[in-house]
C-alpha cells in the first residue's frame, strides 16, 4: 500500500509520512499542487492525502484536474477550513474524505483505513487463467496447491493480477513495488518476475508472466 502526501508544510508531511510508516504504510511526498498532480497522474497510489492550500494550484483544483484526467484514486482532502462550503467543493472536486485540521493521529489512521477498506471490499482475491492471488494471505493459488509470496513478490503479483493480462509498464512497476526513493533499477523488476515465474510453476499454474522487451510486463493465460 503506498499512499502520496500533497502537503506543503514540512514539519506536518514528515509527521504524517512517519505516522502511516509506523502503520505500514508505504509514503510518498509532494510539496506543490504541478508536481502533486504530476505524481498523482501515474494513478500507481492506493490513496492520496491531500492539502488544500498549496503553492501553484490548490488541493480543489489539483483533485478536478485528477478526475478529468480519469484517474479514480480515491483522497482524503485536509484542510484548516472547515466550512461547509469548502467541504461540498472538496467532494465536488472529487475528494472521497474530508478532514479539518487540527485533527488527531488515530482520526487520520481511521478515515484512511476506512478508506483503503471501502476500496478493497470488494474483492479479497485476484484471478487469472488458472491461478488466484489471495489479498489476505499473501499467496498464490492454483487448485489445492498455494504458495506463500514475500512482501515484494506479493505488490509485483498485484500489479500483474490487477492488470488482468494488460501490459503494465516497467516504471509503474518500480514505482509500486519499490517506490520513487528508491534506487531499485528495470533488472530488480526481472529477478522478481522470476521468482514468480518459479512459483506459478511449483503450484502447477499455467500463468506465464512475458516480458515485452523495454516495455514491461504482463500474465498470458496458458491454459
Ligand atoms: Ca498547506
Amino acid at each position: 500500500m503506498t499512499i502520496l502526501v500533497i502537503e506543503d508544510e514540512r514539519l506536518l508531511s514528515d509527521s504524517l509520512r512517519e505516522l502511516l510508516a509506523q502503520h505500514g504504510f508505504a509514503t510518498e511526498a509532494a510539496y506543490d499542487g504541478p508536481s502533486g498532480l504530476e505524481y498523482a497522474l501515474t494513478g500507481v497510489y492506493d490513496l492520496i492525502v491531500l492539502d488544500v492550500m498549496l503553492p501553484g494550484f490548490d488541493g480543489f483544483e489539483l483533485a478536478r484536474r485528477l478526475r478529468a484526467r480519469r484517474v479514480g484514486t480515491p483522497i482524503l482532502m485536509l484542510t484548516a477550513r472547515s466550512g461547509l462550503d469548502d467541504r461540498v467543493e472538496g467532494l465536488d472536486a472529487g475528494a472521497d474524505y474530508y478532514l479539518a485540521k487540527p485533527f488527531e493521529a488515530r482520526e487520520l489512521l481511521a478515515c484512511v483505513n476506512a478508506i483503503l477498506r471501502r476500496q478493497g471490499a470488494q474483492v479479497d482475491e485476484l484471478r487469472f487463467g488458472d491461478a488466484a492471488l489471495d489479498l489476505a494471505s499473501a499467496e498464490l493459488v492454483c487448485a489445492d496447491k498455494r504458495v506463500r509470496l514475500s512482501a515484494r513478490e506479493f505488490e509485483l503479483a498485484r500489479c500483474l493480477f490487477s492488470a488482468g493480462g494488460r501490459l503494465v509498464s516497467k516504471e509503474t512497476l518500480l514505482v509500486k513495488v519499490w517506490g520513487w526513493e528508491s534506487k531499485a533499477v528495470e533488472n530488480n523488476v526481472e529477478v522478481y518476475a522470476g521468482f514468480l515465474r518459479r512459483k506459478l510453476a511449483a503450484i502447477g499454474s499455467l500463468v506465464k508472466i512475458k516480458a515485452q522487451r523495454s516495455l514491461g510486463y504482463h500474465l498470458e493465460d496458458g491454459t
